[in-house]
């Protein structure tokens, strides 16, 4: 560290020369994360000095959580739902396991999810002490229903589906997962942290939320098609007292306890994500699903134009090619069986897409 402080010039021009070094996202095509709509950076520069960790001192705040989480409660079909906001998939994904954990006190946990679930649950299973029994996909990347049961046994404390896997946009077929869970008494968590912002937007929804009945808690991440600002995550619970399994006393605050994982927590985040689902609404946020989906498809039918097929039919919008090599330039993703993935989230533009294609038909040629 410095002895002497420098100037705010001197600090904010090379922090410009780092920021120049960042890929802008009109480049980047392999990310789930999007610019922040300005609504969202707005709300958030506004709540940017609360601390959601002591809600006593910041109660307004807090209601605008209450807000968020109700408002996404309703979209996921359970008006009394509980939850709260979280720093993303991972921390949501890791505490859907903690309640599942405790609710289920084995010696030896282990937890059936697709082999598509996110890495979110190796970290999650590895903190918690948690065996992964991952059942394979099938043809189209969706769980294998008929391989569950046969991986349950008295020590398994939850099924986990996904909606909208990370790799290919696939939702698993929840409620054949979530009835399988019921029928063994377990615990039944669905992680759309990304399809939970795309699927109650398309035009015909496919069933992954608390319609169905047997689904305990799922994770839908604000910061990803929710156009919010880094960090915000929201884990749902249909229960609330599941959530009071996590209680821990906390001495100093103005809480007495407290069932979240992060101590401090940003309310900017938390207000960007609600800007924008007050925002936009049900008819902005449809129209911007609807945007994405359609170029989804227009570069699905562009690749598949040039010899470069689909790998998957995806549900939500990311699109997977078999495809040995971009054109130069962009920022596009591997899934880990070797395709091309691109995530067409609300930056890349229509214009994006035809320049994409554009180049890699001159690759081809
Ligand atoms: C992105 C993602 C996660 C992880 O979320 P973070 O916000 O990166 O922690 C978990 N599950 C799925 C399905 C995801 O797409």
């Amino acid at each position: 560290m410095r002895d002497i402080g420098c100037s705010e010039e001197e600090i904010f021009s090379s922090f410009s020369r780092y920021k120049e070094k960042d890929t802008p996202y009109h480049r980047i095509l392999s990310s789930m994360c999007t610019r922040p709509h300005p609504i969202a950076a707005r709300a958030h520069a506004m709540f940017m000095e609360t601390n959601l960790g002591d809600p006593g001192l910041f109660m307004g705040t807090a209601s605008l959580e209450h807000l968020l989480i109700k408002r996404l409660g309703d979209l996921l079909h359970h008006h009394s739902v509980g939850g709260y906001a979280t720093s993303g998939g991972t921390e949501s994904n890791i505490q859907a396991l903690r309640i599942a954990k405790k609710i289920r006190p084995v010696e030896r946990p282990n937890v059936i999810m697709p082999e598509s679930g996110h890495f979110s649950f190796d970290k999650a299973c590895d903190l918690l002490s948690i065996d992964i029994r991952a059942i394979p996909l099938d043809g189209n990347f969706r769980i294998q229903v008929d391989q569950i049961e046969d991986q349950i046994d008295q020590n398994t404390i939850g099924v986990i589906a996904v909606a909208g896997t990370t790799e290919y946009g696939i939702v698993d077929p929840v409620r054949a997962v979530a009835e399988i869970a019921k029928d063994h008494g377990l615990f039944c968590h669905v992680d759309a942290a990304f399809g939970g912002l795309v699927l109650p937007f398309l035009d015909q929804p496919v069933p992954f939320d608390f319609s169905i009945p047997e689904v305990d808690s799922i994770s839908v991440d604000p910061h990803k098609m929710g156009m919010s600002t880094i960090p915000t995550g929201c884990l749902l619970v249909r229960d609330t007292a599941h959530l009071s399994l996590l209680n821990i006393p906390t001495p100093y605050l103005t809480v007495k306890q407290e069932y979240t994982l992060m101590g401090t927590r940003s309310g900017g985040a938390v207000a960007g994500a609600l800007a924008v689902l007050e925002y936009l609404g049900r008819s902005g946020m449809r129209a911007v699903v609807s945007g994405c989906m359609k170029n989804t498809r227009r570069l699905i039918d562009g690749m598949d134009a040039y010899g470069f097929a689909p790998a998957a039919w995806p549900d939500v919008n990311v699109a997977t090619f078999e495809c040995p090599r971009p054109p130069a330039g962009w920022h596009v993703s591997w899934t880990r069986r070797g395709h091309l993935r691109i995530v067409c989230m609300p930056h890349v533009h229509r214009e994006m897409i035809e320049a994409f294609l554009e180049e890699v038909g001159e690759m081809c040629a």
